[in-house]
């Protein structure tokens, strides 16, 4: 899911550029043409001001993440259109339709060769990232890519991590609540990055517009807590010219600290990892979208207020006092 692989430049622009003069000098362009017409990528470090890759069929894309904190290796299942449960008016995916389908084999060949590039390189892969043109859990192949990125990870680059961008819609699906709930808690030791635009079903209705009842999927979000280590993603902007109304914005905490609460509280899981949030990401509108301007920017002072707002209310839970401080991050 593209919506929060998202990184923008910021410090790392001048990086960028020697990066893929670098890369593009020491690697060139390698072009194939295989049974399905799968292109081998190149090594191609994207400042994510669009996402040229990913449209152009690249199953394996290389960017600078400031979320991730450096070089991500971005996983993209749906090289041939978007397939999505949400229609975000910011989802920053343009209209496109390829006769590419998504191969396994060639997924893995393009990660163990930008991981590897990047080895001989001296770089640094700070995860790899299963994101792209849509919700990554509604492929077919998802958890087979993922047994493959994380054995390529351990032979390649043991110290990146494997994260998850998920609107969370798959949990509502026994298989792929199980499967999430064992790859995060287990030795695969998989980072599921959840989207929590809304505290309210009207905030809902307008950011995910989506069949998907928020009331299900909000259940199924608690459920995982509980079980699982997850990392809330909450997109902060306007949509149709209004930010979010008072009363979502106190719905939201309000879940949110409750989502906290059954992590510190009642944890299900028998993983090595603790479940409950480990941390928050607060995100505003930075790059263009085909639906501009349904949604657009925030102030970056609005989205350090809600933060502020939200650690207020976080501290105030006598349950979560007692507790770790669960930090919370702005990428306005
Ligand atoms: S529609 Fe929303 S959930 Fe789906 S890919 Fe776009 S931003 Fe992500």
């Amino acid at each position: 899911m593209l919506c929060t692989h998202l990184g923008g430049v910021g410090i790392f622009e001048a990086f960028i550029l020697w990066a893929r003069i670098e890369l593009h000098l020491k690697l060139g362009y390698v072009k194939k043409t295989g049974e399905n017409q799968l292109r081998e990528t190149q090594m191609h470090i994207d400042p994510i001001e669009n996402h040229r890759q990913r449209e152009e069929g690249v199953l394996v894309y290389p960017v600078y993440s400031r979320r991730s904190q450096g070089l991500s290796m971005g996983i993209n299942l749906f090289p041939d259109k978007k397939h999505c449960s949400f229609d975000c008016p910011y989802c920053e995916v343009f209209p496109f339709e390829q006769d590419i389908s998504f191969s396994l084999e060639s997924m893995e060949k393009q990660l163990h060769g930008q991981l590897f590039a990047a080895k001989q390189q001296g770089m640094e892969v700070k995860d790899i990232c299963f994101s792209g043109n849509g919700e990554p859990s509604l492929a077919g192949d998802f958890f087979e890519a993922l047994d493959a990125a994380a054995r390529i990870r351990d032979e390649v680059a043991p110290h990146a991590a494997l994260v998850l961008i998920t609107n969370g819609t798959g949990l509502l699906h026994d298989h792929t609540f199980q499967g999430l709930r064992r790859a995060a808690s287990g030795p695969k030791a998989l980072h599921i990055w959840l989207k929590l635009d809304a505290g309210t079903e009207a905030w809902y209705t307008l950011m995910a517009r989506s069949p998907v009842p928020f009331e299900r999927l909000v259940q199924a979000i608690k459920q995982l807590t509980a079980c699982a280590p997850v990392t809330i993603q909450t997109m902060l902007c306007r949509v149709q010219g209004k930010p979010p109304p008072p009363e979502e914005v106190v719905a939201w905490e309000r879940l949110v600290v409750e989502l906290a609460e059954i992590g510190a509280e009642a944890p299900c899981s028998t993983g090595e990892r603790t479940p409950g949030i480990q941390d928050i990401q607060l995100y505003g509108k930075a790059r263009p979208a085909p639906k501009d301007p349904w949604a657009t920017a925030l102030a970056p002072a609005y989205l350090e207020e809600r933060a502020a707002s939200l650690n207020a209310v976080l501290e105030s839970s006598p349950l979560l006092r007692t507790k770790r401080a669960i930090p919370i991050r702005v990428f306005p």
